[in-house]
């Protein structure tokens, strides 16, 4: 029906990628013989369905498409079900969007789960953080007796483990989808970029792959043939594995040596250093400059 619909239209989500590598290369899109094209119309998932497309009139028209493809096929759209998110450019303002199926207007939503995944209308991820957070709860009570409830590991040394669990995850995952097939849309994503626009200057918000080099430099896996390790799925888990267990132990020792050198101080205050920068106005003494600096703000307002 999605064939019938959407044959031979050019409406949708303008994609570049090259899936042949070195993802972590900066300058691989660039290479124009070597960068495919496509275009995101919709995805598919059991009896769920999203359409997209980079503007209201593009979507209007693909939802015009697929309504009369549904007509055909004798099936009927819900519209009390369906749903229009509308995420503007970065720095463009919102505006309600107004698609209609037979004359009847869709509901605009400011946030939407597709296959347990919360996207909102400002294009981040703060409420599927959220989300996952309180899901997270359940994995929590396993670590209990290995870590929380494990004296001499400071909360931040626990967060971190943590941490290492969602890198190993965060590096399965791209092993998986560096395996999978060219014509799969996760591969895709991960190894392209949207045709058209720009990232904005400055401090631009972070991708999956920017996270993923952190990662695996996090888990001693190199960054530059990550690639070669994560076509084999049994090396790539051993890997993984290995860098994960690696990284945790070298959190803990370093946490347990800055734990036993607060402990020398405390018992020997001669080998606290002295604080040398002192406060002008309330006469409070600080040990660092950074200290002095952020306190003397307090004056200010
Ligand atoms: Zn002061």
């Amino acid at each position: 029906m999605l064939t019938d619909a959407f044959h031979g239209t050019k409406e949708g989500i303008d994609i570049k990628y090259r899936t042949d590598g070195k993802l972590l290369n900066q300058r691989r899109l660039l290479a124009l013989t070597k960068v495919k094209h496509t275009v995101l119309k919709d995805f598919l998932f059991a009896d769920d369905c999203a359409l997209n497309a980079t503007s209201g009139q593009d979507m209007q028209v693909s939802t015009d498409r697929f309504s009369g493809a549904c007509d055909n096929f004798g099936l009927i759209i819900s519209t009390k079900k369906t749903e229009v998110l509308y995420q503007p450019r970065p720095g463009k303002p919102y505006k309600e969007p107004c698609v209609t199926v037979h004359g009847q207007v869709l509901n605009p939503v400011d946030k939407f789960t597709y296959l347990g995944s919360t996207m909102s209308r400002q294009a981040n991820i703060d409420e599927e953080v959220n989300g996952r957070i309180s899901k997270a709860s359940s994995v929590f009570g396993r670590l209990r007796r290995n870590v929380w409830d494990r004296r001499g590991i400071k909360l931040s040394t626990k967060l971190k483990v943590i941490h290492t669990l969602i890198e190993k995850a965060q590096a399965r995952w791209a092993g998986h989808v560096r395996r999978m097939n060219d014509s799969r849309i996760p591969k895709m994503l991960l190894y392209g970029e949207l045709a058209e626009g720009k990232r904005l200057a400055g401090r631009p918000k972070l991708r999956f792959k920017d996270s993923l080099k952190a990662t695996l430099k996090s888990l001693s896996i190199p960054v530059e043939n990550w690639e070669d390790a994560a076509t084999d799925r049994h090396q790539w888990r051993r890997l993984v594995h290995q860098g994960a267990e690696l990284a945790e132990r070298r959190r803990i020792s370093l946490a347990v040596s800055k734990r036993e050198a607060r402990k020398a101080r405390e018992k020997n205050p001669s080998l606290q250093p002295l604080p040398k920068h002192k406060c002008d106005v309330c006469g409070r003494c600080f040990r660092a400059r950074i200290g002095l600096v952020s306190h003397t703000r307090t004056h200010k307002d």
